[in-house]
């Protein structure tokens, strides 16, 4: 089958490729014809897994703001962001049926809080402006005949495409199951471009202790898979979700970065929003060899003093009152830490804090003592080693990809390869979590799309 562009990946950035290339041509009053090519039986899998099914699919912040959220190269993507800003975007949606709400730090949201809206908007857009989309069509190979300035594209189920222009958006490498398995990466480099190292960023980081596996990884050499089995320290903490809590990471013994607010510990290891904040800098320096902790401030915000003061006045309080008499001192101190921290947590903390319960040696033999210095230290820096991380398959995005300096930042087109086009998570981009990637991906593939049109 014929095409003038030839869309790879029927993701957030290469619907959006669709509609920008389809809407460009119609204005510019020419009739050509768009093929989006979709791995999977249906287009935008990821979309449908994003903000846990609600999809927060931009982030209102100005140009300013929002390029601080952006990890690398924020300068190049300025023309795509422009091009299509946050408020852009859900005017367009607003124009196809979708309404949005934004949230608390800018976030916006399908008014419905469904994730199927903005897919089922993408794929409407698309449709209005004439692309064709085609599922089920997993592409294997991509052939540039040079003496008729043609791509030809294969796929798996042995159907070819031709088209003079293309547009590769097939995503990064998390969550293989939603079909981004990193196949443009091959495609670049045989276009003659470089990759920039990829690993996986906002992702779960696994405490010494947490998992049996100690590097066991596929991507990386402290890469420990989510479904490697928990130890008791996992299967203590699994579960528990800390509010307003202070986060350091420290790295070679430096401070990296700090950060407040919440975290989860999963079956994966620890996580939440401000573990996914720091985890690029972990990940990075985990794989170059460098140690790393974070420290939990489970008291945030409390002078050390004035914690001080109010362990010694509560254990003086449990030690009196009458219904301690007779129980042992691990006991009062249960009851003491179930005045202090979510009673699911109080095993899994006292697990992993022996010192604060040390065995003394006595006139009648061994016997314990609470330790209350030692239990203010590990309520306000709660240390743990970090042995690895959760890879490409729960991690929400790939950082590093097809360097953004072989890219004209105006058009997105190829530096290397006539007439190709690269947009999405494919690029070497990466933002925080707050609906920065997917705009990255929307303003991405629009500006690709519309690009493109000019070369037909
Ligand atoms: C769990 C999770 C939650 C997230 N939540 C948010 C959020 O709330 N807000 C936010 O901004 N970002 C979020 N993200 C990130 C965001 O989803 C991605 O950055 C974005 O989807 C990237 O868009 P893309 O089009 O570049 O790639 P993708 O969405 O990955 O799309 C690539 C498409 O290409 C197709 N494809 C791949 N190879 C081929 C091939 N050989 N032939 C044909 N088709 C192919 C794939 O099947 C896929 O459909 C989340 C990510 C995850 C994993």
């Amino acid at each position: 089958m014929t095409s003038d562009i030839l869309i790879i990946g029927g993701g957030a950035a290469g619907l959006m490729a669709a509609y920008g290339a389809g809407s460009a041509l119609f204005r510019a009053g020419k009739t050509a014809q768009v093929t989006v090519l979709e791995k999977m039986p249906r287009p935008g899998r990821k979309i449908m897994i994003t903000g846990k099914g609600r999809c927060n699919f931009t982030n209102v912040k100005s140009w300013n703001d929002f390029s601080r959220h952006i990890r690398t190269n924020p300068n190049v993507l300025r023309p795509a962001f422009y091009n299509l800003t946050p408020q852009a975007l859900i005017s367009l949606f607003a124009a196809n049926g979708m309404r949005a709400v934004v949230e608390r730090g800018d976030r916006a949201f399908p008014a419905s809080y469904h994730a199927s809206d903005v897919v089922d908007t993408l794929v409407r857009m698309a449709g209005k402006v004439g692309a064709n989309l085609v599922q089920d069509a997993s592409v294997d190979s991509i052939k540039y005949q040079e003496n008729k300035k043609l791509y030809s594209v294969t796929c798996s189920n042995g159907k070819e495409y031709t088209a003079r222009v293309l547009i590769l958006a097939t995503g990064g490498l998390s969550y293989p199951s939603t079909g981004s398995t990193g196949d443009g990466y091959a495609w670049a480099e045989s276009f003659g471009h470089t990759l920039t190292e990829c690993f996986p960023s906002l992702t779960a980081l696994v405490p010494d202790g947490y998992k049996s596996a100690k590097a066991a990884g596929t991507d990386g050499p402290k890469h420990i898979d989510r479904s490697v089995p928990m130890e008791k320290m996992g299967k203590y903490l699994c579960g528990n979700k800390l509010k307003n809590c202070g986060l350091r990471l420290v790295i070679d013994g430096n401070t990296s970065e700090e950060e407040f607010g919440d975290v989860e510990f999963t079956d994966g290891g620890i996580e939440g929003p401000v573990v996914f904040q720091v985890s690029r800098k972990a990940v990075k320096a985990l794989r170059n060899g460098s140690k790393v902790y974070l420290e939990l401030d489970l008291k945030a915000g409390v002078r050390a003093s004035e914690l001080s003061a109010r362990l010694s006045e509560l254990w003086k309080a449990i030690r009196s009152d009458e219904r301690s008499r007779g129980r042992s001192e691990k006991n009062l101190l249960t009851v003491l830490l179930g005045k202090l921290l979510p009673w699911d947590l109080v095993d899994g903390f006292l697990f992993c804090h022996p010192e604060i319960l040390p065995a003394k040696k006595g006139r009648n033999g061994r016997f314990f003592e609470v330790d209350l210095a030692a239990l203010a230290v590990a309520l306000q820096r709660w240390k743990m080693d970090i042995a690895g991380y959760v890879g490409y398959e729960r991690c929400v995005v790939t950082a590093g990809g097809v360097a953004m300096s072989e890219i004209d930042p105006k058009t997105l087109s190829s530096k290397k390869q006539e007439n190709v086009f690269f947009c999405g998570e494919l690029l070497d981009m990466d933002a925080d979590t707050g609906g920065f990637n997917l705009h990255l991906a929307f303003s991405t593939g629009y500006l690709a799309g519309q690009s493109a049109s000019e070369r037909v």
